[in-house]
């Protein structure tokens, strides 16, 4: 159900998920003026804790969706795990972006990389395996590789590096015979990722491109403007990027996040129906941030290009900051926010976990080179 009219002020913006995400889609709806309600089932969620209101239940609770489609104008998520049938029945009586079926393909690695061949972007080379015929029938050629579960992994989870094929058979037993897809590894350059936002209406925009540094297969380290892109691989992302939404006619946020390799080619790796980490440098250092981006096309608001007002780097405040030689402690806020150019964001999580995502500080300054300068002074201090 689409009605053009943009929703007014004071409207209700919904959200399934209540992380961080969530958290920073909300203080960007109630920037402008809409009330939020978000749908988690923990109690204590980043997001609800800034929302309007919260309903605490599962996301397939047919009384949950039933009372947020009544209560919201317009419903969103935060994160691509959430069940594609929940939007698809929310979509039933209120706008939902992005739709169930956008969702549905960027939550399963295997439909993801067959939807990037389908808008015409190249990936890496793959398999998907759900049989152990089909373990047996791989490629020489895909190893060593990246053994991926298709669904529900993050930050590096589910996620074995196989050398060879006995590895290989390991590695699939380790993940529990689930499905597959074994990605051939690829010699990395570095990665970069672009964000885009669609309206209703068809209209594109994006962020510029980010260029991103991971650790363990979390992502640590943003820089933007991006130090190693070329402005015809930064042109290629964003065409790439902008075929992929098109081809799903997708409505929102998308983030694509692309391997650049050794030489110079540009290779899709996955892409999230939503906000993205890699994109949190925006709400300090960009005039729209993509949290806003998101709120506009879910509003049915304008949309216009962001322009970056200030070079950064974002860097991702992992919960093992919290602890030092196994003691548990709070960082020294203090000192950080003595240095100039801090921009620090908590989520609020009670509990520090080594790998868990508590916060991130973008740094801003007049210069690239600044910006990296204050990041190391940030990085001394933090320790
Ligand atoms: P996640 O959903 O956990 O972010 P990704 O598929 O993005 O999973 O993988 C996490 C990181 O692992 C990537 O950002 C990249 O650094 C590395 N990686 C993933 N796939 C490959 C590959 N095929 N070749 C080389 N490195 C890879
Ligand atoms: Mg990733």
């Amino acid at each position: 159900m689409t009605s053009r009219r943009a929703l007014p002020p004071g409207a209700t913006l919904g959200v399934l998920g209540g992380g961080q995400l969530g958290r920073m889609f909300v203080h960007a709806a109630q920037t402008l003026g809409f009330d939020t309600l978000v749908l988690d089932p923990d109690a204590h969620s980043p997001a609800g804790a800034a929302a309007h209101a919260q309903l605490c239940a599962p996301y397939d609770d047919e009384r949950a969706l039933a009372e947020m489609a009544g209560r919201c104008d317009a419903v969103t998520t935060e994160f691509e795990n959430v069940p594609a049938p929940s939007l698809a029945s929310l979509a039933q009586d209120i706008p939902v972006a992005p739709a169930a079926a956008a969702v549905a393909i960027c939550q399963d690695r295997a439909a993801e990389k067959a939807h990037f061949e389908r808008a015409g972007v190249p990936c890496a080379p793959y398999a998907v395996i759900e049989t152990r015929e089909q373990l047996a029938a791989i490629a020489d050629d895909l190893l060593p590789g990246i053994l991926k579960t298709a669904r529900l992994g993050y930050d590096g989870k589910g996620q074995v590096v196989v050398a060879d094929r006995v590895a290989l058979e390991a590695a699939w037993t380790q993940l529990r015979n689930v499905l597959c897809v074994l990605e051939k590894r690829l010699p990395l350059k570095y990665e970069l990722s672009i964000i885009v936002a669609r309206g209703a209406d068809g209209q594109v925009v994006n962020l510029p491109v980010q260029q991103n540094l991971h650790r363990s297969g979390i992502l640590a380290l943003t820089t933007v403007p991006a130090p190693d892109v070329t402005q015809s691989q930064s042109d290629q992302a964003i065409a790439r990027a902008t075929a992929i939404a098109e081809s799903m006619d997708y409505v929102g946020v998308l983030c694509v996040e692309f391997f650049v390799l050794e030489d110079g080619a540009l290779v899709a790796n996955e892409m999230a129906p939503r906000p993205h980490n890699s994109g949190h440098y925006s709400i300090d250092a960009c005039d729209l941030s993509q949290f806003e981006l998101q709120v506009r096309t879910l509003a049915r608001l304008p949309l216009v290009t962001p322009r970056q007002h200030s070079p950064c780097e974002m860097v991702n405040l992992l919960g093992d900051l919290w602890f030092d030689g196994g003691r548990e402690r709070e960082p020294d806020w203090g000192a950080l926010l003595a240095l100039p150019g801090m921009h620090l964001h908590l989520y609020g999580k009670k509990q520090a976990r080594p790998g868990r995502k508590m916060g991130h500080l973008t740094v801003t300054a007049a210069t690239p080179a600044l910006a990296r300068e204050r990041a190391n002074a940030a990085a001394a201090v933090l320790g």
